[in-house]
Parts: structure tokens; C-alpha cells; sequence
């Protein structure tokens, strides 16, 4: 089925004119989440996407423990309102069970994580015992069942804890371990191509020539994609010529997935564009959006193609706000992955017309317990400073118009993107 067929009957589709949220979900409507995995060592999973039902074979903990130092009582032996004397059997320690069993009048002093002796169901902290000289003495107003840690209250065995789809963080490499469960499936890594566009492109080490601009995106593109963790094939810069062009669009469709950047916009040479579009099905946006107005979106080969703006800041701007949630998705995350919108108050006022989502590159602070947010000042898509002097897009909404000092803004965080 051809992308457009699927694309152009979604609500509200005009390439010529596209609001950021459907631009999002043409692309989200025809992507198809990779199938195959891999099985790797619980430690390489890291970042990875699960690819199995993680069912426990064993409870955790295993036994009844103790959650504290003390002693295990049996409460029935607790008197309500005095103190109690108990005979002390021995002690438990974590790793080293009692071996016995505790009778009426008896207790065995436990160390945390100790499996709490047969025949006792609490434990009394060491802190408000006392002896006599021959028994324990325990004050009143303990409550049964106190300080024990319970068989199967973290993971219990046959019901499960982490469906295919997960994303692999610290807490569930741990939570996996605790199982003994030593190897795992996971999605295989998606594979990403990128190049850049342009006949005035330098790559660094180069000397300058008259006109050229050192080629920044792909820089940019590696670092975004990197902290992706998915399989990246950087292929340089290519010429706007058409042979070199169609080279690197045949190699990059190998992958899953290739972003360009430049020569989509409309002084460009088009044979850029209609090389795109002869080599696959490749949709033309312009975006109702600043910065990153025009991008193409399509397929070339088994690959998916984004072309991007060739401006440094739109293609950052642009890589967020489409590239990165597709190749979440084309990953096999099924867990909410947008990036979270948090209220700011603005701390000055901002510029923005309606009929156009706009992100601005903001610097998020506090300022007497309240988060504030100012604009970078240069705000053009070529100025790549912006992004790096900030640490948060300010996200002003299409319909939005000028914002007022102390008017709320949402904004989206750069760190923990991921
Ligand atoms: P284009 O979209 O190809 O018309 O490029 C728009 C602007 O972005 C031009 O000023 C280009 O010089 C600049 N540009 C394009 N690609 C890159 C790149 N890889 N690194 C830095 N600047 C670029
Ligand atoms: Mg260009």
C-alpha cells in the first residue's frame, strides 16, 4: 500500500500546511515496530527493548524475612499492656537460618534479612529490649507482624512482572537479576543511516574554501542518535549531484531508517528532492512550525527516509519532535515515550503569532521556589548556539499568540531525553 493512500485520508492532511500533531501521526500511522531479536546477558540490556514476558519461577524474597535487627517473637506471647520475658534460642543471621523451631516463652535474636525462624511471626527492634540478666525483656505495644518482610512481596512467582516492549533501565536489569535470571531477549538494534546535503559543505579537518560551512549536523545527528543507542552508519557528505546522491541513498536504504539533512527546501536544487521521490515514495511537508518548516517523510528501499532541513537548529528541532518518537516506536517501546510538557512561568514576554507551533530554545531556573523560563536571545534556525545556551524548548502551542511576562508556557526538557 502506498504511504500516501494510508497518509492523506488521516483528519486534517494538507503537506502544504501540516500541524505539528499531524505531521506526527501521518508518520506514526504507516511506521511497523521491528520484530526481530537477540538474546544478550542481562548487563548488555541496558537501553534495550525487551522482547519477552519476564513470568518469576521463584518468589522474592524466597522466605519470610526480617526487616530489622532484633528479635523474632511469636506476638501471641506479647503481653497487651506489660513488659514480656522471653528465653533467647540463638540467632539468625542473613544467609544463616535457625534451625530449630521456637516454642512458647522463646525468641532468636535476627539480623536484617535473617529468614524468620519457624514458629515466629514479628519482629521486636534491639533498640527497645533490655535484659534481665536471663530473659528478654520486651516493653508492651508491639503490633503482630511487624518488621517482616514477606515471601513473594516484591515478585511472585507465575505472575508477571515485565511485558515484551519494556525499556531496559537500571531498576529492571536489577529487577531481572533478582530472579536469576541471567540472559534475556531483547529487539535488535535499530539501524540508522544519516548523510548531509550540500555543495558548500566542509568536513572538519578540511581547510575552509571561500562559501563553505563546516558540516555540523552530522555531529549533532550523531550525538542525538547515539544516546538513542541505535546502530549508526554515518555517511558523510554528499554533493548535490545526482550520482553521488543516488550512491548514498542505495548504501543508507540498507538500513531501517535514513535521515538526511538539507536540500528539501524550496530554493533548492530539486533534483535533490526528485531523486527522493524516484527512489521511493517520498511526501513533501511543509510544517506549520518554526523552526523546521519543510521536511520529507517517506520510504526509500525496506528504509524509512526523514529528510530534514538543512539548518543546524532545525534539524535538532525537527529530529525531537518527529525522528526521535518514530524511532522509539520502529524500536518496540510500548511504554509512554513522549517527551513530558512541564509548566514554566514565561520570564518575559515572548514573541509568536498563531497558526504555528514554535520552539523556542529556553533556559529553565528558579528563582524563589518558582521555575521560570527565558529565551535564548538569537533565536534563528542557523544559530546553533541557542540550542547549546539552553536547556529546554519553549513549546508555544499553534493557536497560541503573543505571551506575557508570567503567563504559563510549556516546555520540554533536553536532559532525559532518551
Ligand atoms: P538547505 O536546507 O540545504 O537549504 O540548507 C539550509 C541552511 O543550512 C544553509 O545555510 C546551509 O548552509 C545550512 N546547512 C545545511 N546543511 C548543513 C550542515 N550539514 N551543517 C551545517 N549547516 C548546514
Ligand atoms: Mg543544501
Amino acid at each position: 500500500m502506498k504511504l500516501i493512500d494510508t497518509i492523506s485520508c488521516l483528519d486534517g492532511y494538507d503537506p502544504d500546511a501540516l500541524r505539528v500533531d499531524r505531521a506526527r501521526a501521518a508518520i506514526l500511522s504507516v511506521l511497523a515496530p521491528i520484530k526481530e531479536m537477540e538474546s544478550v546477558p542481562v548487563r548488555m540490556g541496558l537501553g534495550r527493548v525487551l522482547a519477552q514476558e519476564i513470568v518469576p519461577q521463584i518468589n522474592v524474597p524466597a522466605h519470610d524475612n526480617t526487616a530489622m535487627d532484633g528479635y523474632a517473637v511469636r506476638f501471641s506471647d506479647l503481653r497487651d499492656n506489660a513488659e514480656s520475658r522471653l528465653e533467647e534460642l540463638g540467632t539468625a543471621l542473613a544467609g544463616r537460618p535457625f534451625k530449630g523451631t521456637v516454642g512458647a516463652g522463646q525468641c532468636v535474636r535476627v539480623m536484617t534479612g535473617a529468614v524468620m525462624p519457624e514458629g515466629t511471626d514479628t519482629v521486636v527492634i534491639q533498640e527497645v529490649v533490655k535484659t534481665d540478666g536471663k530473659h528478654l525483656v520486651i516493653p508492651p505495644g508491639q503490633k503482630a507482624k511487624q518488621n517482616v518482610r514477606y515471601a513473594g512481596e516484591d515478585l511472585k512467582v507465575g505472575v508477571p512482572v515485565l511485558e515484551p516492549g519494556a525499556w531496559l533501565r537500571p531498576a529492571e536489569l536489577g529487577l531481572i537479576a533478582s530472579l536469576g535470571i541471567a540472559e534475556i531477549k531483547v529487539r535488535r538494534k535499530l539501524r540508522v543511516a544519516f548523510f548531509s546535503t550540500g555543495d558548500e559543505l566542509a568536513s572538519i579537518g578540511a581547510k575552509l574554501k571561500a562559501g563553505e560551512v563546516y558540516d555540523s549536523n552530522r555531529y549533532t545527528l550523531y550525538g542525538m542518535l547515539a544516546r538513542l543507542g541505535v546502530t549508526i552508519e554515518d555517511l558523510g557528505v554528499v554533493r548535490d549531484d545526482r550520482r553521488a546522491l543516488q550512491k548514498a541513498f542505495l548504501l543508507a536504504s540498507k538500513n531501517d531508517v535514513v535521515i538526511t539533512t538539507g536540500g528539501v527546501s524550496v530554493g533548492e536544487a530539486d533534483f535533490v528532492k526528485q531523486l527522493m521521490s524516484e527512489l521511493g515514495e517520498v511526501l513533501f511537508w511543509k510544517i506549520a512550525m518554526r523552526p523546521g518548516r519543510p521536511m520529507a517523510f517517506g520510504r526509500v528501499g525496506g528504509a524509512f527516509l526523514f529528510g530534514l532541513p538543512g539548518n543546524p537548529v532545525a534539524v535538532m528541532v525537527t529530529f525531537y519532535q518527529f525522528v526521535r518518537d518514530a524511532l522509539l516506536y520502529l524500536s518496540g517501546r510500548t511504554d509512554d515515550f513522549a517527551i513530558p510538557l512541564l509548566k514554566a512561568a514565561a520570564a518575559e514576554k515572548m514573541r509568536k503569532v498563531p497558526g504555528r507551533t514554535e520552539y523556542q530554545r529556553g533556559v529553565l531556573y528558579r528563582e524563589g521556589g518558582e521555575w521560570r523560563v527565558r529565551s535564548t536571545r538569537q533565536q534563528g534556525s542557523g544559530v546553533l548556539r541557542s540550542m547549546a545556551e539552553a536547556n529546554c524548548f519553549i513549546v508555544l502551542e499553534h493557536e497560541r499568540g503573543a505571551v506575557a511576562a508570567g503567563e504559563p508556557v510549556q516546555v520540554q526538557l533536553f536532559e532525559g531525553l532518551a
